[in-house]
């Protein structure tokens, strides 16, 4: 389905809101002007994206917030998911997308989760023919940056 992720993104943070709030989380929400548009699968996209902002609320703190960005690139459009949590350490990020791993802190946080979520994340993106990439500091956030094809032609 061709998706103008604009507004495609925006329908999705109302829920997530709420949720932040109640965590004490701010959450915002950027987009450019122009429309982006991917062909997409809107439910398994709607994982993605649910995946990742659930992440970055759940190994957040009290004060924090969550951004949610749409760029646009040449060829590509851009997504990022930029948290101010708890960070993740150099030594875990070459795992964080295999099935079941889970970073020790997240484990004492006791917060929950399987550690399937990005491997499903990873596995959708890449069935889109795009790319996820993660940067990370501890004790100060995380980014995870998904690109996905735009429509071409447009
Ligand atoms: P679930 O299956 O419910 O999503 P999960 O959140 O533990 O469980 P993943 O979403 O796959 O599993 O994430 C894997 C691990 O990567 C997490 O357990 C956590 O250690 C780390 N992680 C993921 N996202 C973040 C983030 N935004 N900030 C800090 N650590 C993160
Ligand atoms: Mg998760």
């Amino acid at each position: 389905k061709l998706l103008t992720l604009n507004q495609f993104l925006e329908a999705i943070v109302p829920q997530f809101r709420v949720l932040a709030e109640a965590q004490g989380l701010q959450l915002n929400y950027e987009q450019p002007e122009q429309a982006i548009q991917v062909w997409a699968d809107p439910d398994l996209l709607r994982q993605v994206i649910e995946n990742l902002l659930s992440n970055a609320c759940k190994y957040n703190s009290t004060g924090g917030s969550v951004r949610l960005q749409l760029v646009p690139h040449p060829g590509w459009a851009v997504v990022q998911v930029i948290d101010t949590g708890i960070g993740i350490p150099a030594v875990d990020l070459p795992y964080i997308f295999d099935r079941f791993y889970r970073v020790d802190t997240a484990r004492s946080l006791d917060s929950g989760g399987s550690g399937l979520g990005l491997a499903i994340v990873q596995q959708i993106v890449q069935t889109h023919g795009g790319q996820i990439y993660v940067t990370s500091t501890v004790g100060q956030g995380s980014t995870f940056q998904v690109e996905l094809p735009l429509k071409p032609y447009q």
